[in-house]
């Protein structure tokens, strides 16, 4: 887990999105159309969630212990290794 607020609120954001998706699966609808619409629409707000997750990630000053190392020099950091972690 990390110190950071931002991230926990990203994450607690995502899981709220990811936990809407679910709200609508078990929800029953008239129309099937009208489910995978609304199915359609929950997914948009999780991957937008996501989305701002791995950016504030991508510009993340550090990982865990924040304050104990000096940065690293970021140009040696693959973006797909932050989202990889
Ligand atoms: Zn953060």
């Amino acid at each position: 887990m990390f110190d950071c607020r931002e991230c926990q609120r990203l994450e607690s954001e995502c899981d709220r999105a990811i936990e809407g998706i679910r709200a609508v699966v078990r929800e029953r609808f008239i129309s099937v159309r009208e489910k995978v619409f609304a199915l359609r629409e929950a997914q948009e707000v999780r991957d937008s969630r996501l989305r701002l997750l791995y950016d504030h990630r991508r510009n993340h000053p550090r990982k865990s212990p924040v304050h104990k190392r000096k940065r690293a020099v970021p140009s040696q950091e693959f973006p797909a290794l932050v989202l990889v972690s």
